[in-house]
């Protein structure tokens, strides 16, 4: 048996002209919609992802304003600049790119993010929405996750699922997310005991952790939903996720490394853009 593969790069497609044509309708009805995305000076890997946002911006049709803060700012620069575009109305989304260089306070500029702006999900208020089960803005990773199971018609609802990650941007939200989705859920992490057990019972068994080949074929129940959130840099430079590649023979679904979880991130970010703009302006 050869697993499904969830293919994100031709649903990313789907979305980047669904979003096309809602940022459309939103700008004929004179509210354009917005995102401006701030950053301290200094990672040429964050120049990369933030230029692929900035080119979907731009094919989508919404607004795209980079704030580049030097090297030598201060935290009291940065907030400021966050409390200005959280007040701008002509700035629907604003995304803070962490991690911010040392000396700065992530979670202290956060909090001058207007919460509705907060397209990253990220300020307290929608931490606590999402913990809540009442809205809010929901981080891009894990809900682009979420959205591709949803393509494919794969309900979680009464299914085992197991999580690996805790962490606030990804592992913590889709175990929330999927709870909301009805389905049961553990979260394991470092310290967990008997991973491969625990793994090996699931049904929808989702890898955030940032080890690489960490989820092997043994650890897959035949026919499980596997979602692949891993990034990682493999032994000669290639992506690699968190899951084996074997366990496509396994599995009844896969994410693949890349072309999975990955293109969905900045489609999920534009829709909360455009949600944004719709309740903001
Ligand atoms: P973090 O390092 O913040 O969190 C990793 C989590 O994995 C932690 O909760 C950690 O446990 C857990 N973990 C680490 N080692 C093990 C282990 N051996 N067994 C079980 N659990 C373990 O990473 P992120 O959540 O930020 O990112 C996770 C992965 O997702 C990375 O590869 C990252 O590159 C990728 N990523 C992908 C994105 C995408 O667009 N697809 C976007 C963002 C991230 P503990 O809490 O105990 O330390």
């Amino acid at each position: 048996m050869s697993a499904v593969v969830l293919d994100g790069r031709a649903v990313a497609a789907t979305m980047r002209a669904e979003l096309a044509d809602a940022a459309g309708a939103l700008a004929a009805q004179g509210r354009p919609a917005a995102l401006a995305v701030v950053q301290v000076a200094g990672d040429p890997a964050s120049a990369r992802y933030l230029r692929a946002i900035e080119k979907t911006c731009e094919t989508t049709g919404i607004g795209y304003a980079g704030h580049v803060l030097p090297a030598d700012a201060t935290q009291e620069q940065l907030e400021a600049l966050l409390v200005r575009l959280s007040a701008n109305s002509s700035v629907n989304g604003i995304l803070l790119h962490v991690p911010l260089p040392a000396g700065f306070d992530a979670d202290a500029a956060v909090l001058r993010i207007d919460p509705r702006k907060d397209v990253d999900g990220v300020h307290p208020v929608n931490v606590g929405l999402l913990a809540a089960g009442r809205g809010g803005m929901v981080p891009n990773t894990p809900a682009g996750g979420m959205e591709l199971l949803r393509r494919y018609g794969i309900d979680v609802a009464g299914r085992r699922a197991v999580v690996v990650g805790r962490s606030a941007i990804v592992g913590r939200p889709m175990a929330l997310l999927l709870l909301h989705a009805h389905a049961t859920v553990t979260i394991a992490h470092s310290r967990t005991r008997d991973l491969a057990g625990l793994v090996r019972d699931a049904e929808i068994i989702v890898a955030a952790t940032g080890r690489a080949r960490i989820i092997t074929a043994e650890m897959v129940r035949p026919g499980a939903v596997v979602v692949d959130f891993g990034m990682n840099s493999g032994p000669d430079g290639a992506l690699v996720g968190d899951v084996d590649a074997a366990v496509a023979a396994v599995a009844g679904y896969l994410t693949p490394v890349p072309g999975g979880t990955g293109p969905m991130t900045t489609m999920l970010l534009l829709a909360n853009v455009l949600r944004a703009a719709r309740t903001t302006t």
